[in-house]
């Protein structure tokens, strides 16, 4: 199998209908991968990074760009590489206008195999497993706020890629310190929407927040894996590395990793907040943490996301020592959150509502 590299653009089509693949956190990024059977049915090999644990089969991103001036109808097959996850597959997203409005498509899935029809309006749209968050919208979210005056942007490691892994930092110096990260897998992009909810929210409403930001010390990062997102992985960084479970025992493999990881590390956070993605049909918002006290009290305030078609699922739950979030437990007394929030039925605007109510009770409960 090739390698991921972004670089190389690919392009097939006819009659002015192309498939585009290869752009930055595109999946598949080779041309091998997508192409064009004789009665036209646009065909895409989904992408594996080497080394992924099974079952993280779950980012897919093309554009498709019509150059006429009227909508038209196309047959695509995906082949997905994994055949045990089709209920996973079974839906899907298409961003109009490259990513500016989203849509959840229906996408039955049968065998590892997606045959669907797709209509194309003019334009360039984009299909995705969920909606994508790659490395220009990270770039756009620092852009968006760092120059607030409660916000200080930190550029804490630089990758193997020459990509900056940076935070924002709010709240009272010498106050409880919080970590809240996202996206060590690269296709979850769950929690990136998320946080910019919350960050939304704060900064239109700063007064409701004041309580909170007198009485802890944030660092929030909306992307720590910006390589593998950028190549378009599932799951590990292009140095290998599982940021989700190897930060400790695997980060000298990787610039980026040891960085991020020796900057927590030497912040000794009392709250570590871990945000992932749920893929499948799930209904589930699952919050972990080891601690049953923080447990009892979220469920008390925990927002209700019935109208989203989702339960909370709590789970007391101790993470190793390999994963940070269990090592800053071991090492500092850290208290640990562990999410995976599910896209299925949800649009960005959904998730950012999500994020914003979801944090804001959170923060809460760290500064009481
Ligand atoms: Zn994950």
């Amino acid at each position: 199998m090739s390698p991921a590299s972004p670089d190389r653009f690919a392009a097939c089509g006819r009659d002015g209908l192309h498939l585009e693949a290869g752009f930055e956190n595109s999946n598949p990024s080779d041309a091998d991968f997508v192409g064009n059977e004789a009665d036209g049915t646009y065909v895409i090999r989904q992408f594996l990074e080497a080394g992924a644990p099974a079952g993280y089969s779950f980012h897919l991103n093309v554009a498709f760009v019509n150059e006429g001036t009227a909508a038209r109808r196309i047959a695509v097959r995906i082949q997905w590489a994994e055949k045990e996850f089709d209920d996973a597959h079974d839906y899907m997203y298409i961003g109009y206008d490259s990513g500016a409005r989203w849509q959840m498509l229906s996408t039955p899935c049968r065998d590892g195999v997606t045959e669907m029809a797709l209509v194309v309006p003019p334009g360039r749209h984009l299909l995705c497993c969920s909606p994508k968050f790659d490395c220009a919208d990270y770039a756009a979210l620092l852009r968006r706020f760092e120059k607030h005056p409660a916000l200080e942007r930190m550029n804490v490691a630089q990758t193997p890629g020459g990509r900056t892994i940076s935070c924002l930092r709010c709240g009272t110096r010498g106050m409880r310190k919080v970590v809240l990260l996202t996206r060590a897998h690269a296709y979850e992009t769950a929690g990136a929407y998320c946080i910019d909810g919350w960050l939304r929210d704060m900064v239109r409403a700063p007064d409701r927040y004041a309580g909170v930001l007198s009485r802890l010390e944030l660092y929030v990062f909306p992307m720590i894996n910006p390589d593998g997102v950028a190549a378009g992985h599932c799951c590990l960084a292009p140095s290998g590395v599982n940021f989700g479970n190897e930060l400790i025992t695997r980060a000298e493999d990787d610039t980026g990793a040891l960085g991020f990881r020796d900057f927590v590390l030497g912040l000794k956070p009392d709250f570590l907040v871990d945000m992932h993605n749920y893929t499948g049909k799930h209904q589930h918002d699952a919050f972990r943490c080891s601690s049953q006290e923080l447990l009892d009290a979220f469920a008390v305030v925990a927002p209700d996301s019935s109208y989203q078609q989702k339960v909370w699922s709590p789970l007391n739950k101790v993470y190793p020592q390999n994963y940070l979030i269990g090592s800053c437990a071991e090492r500092f007394g850290a208290r640990g959150v562990l999410t995976e929030f599910p896209w299925y039925t949800r649009l960005p605007r959904d998730m950012r509502e999500h994020g914003r109510s979801f944090l804001s009770v959170l923060l809460s409960l760290f500064a009481a």
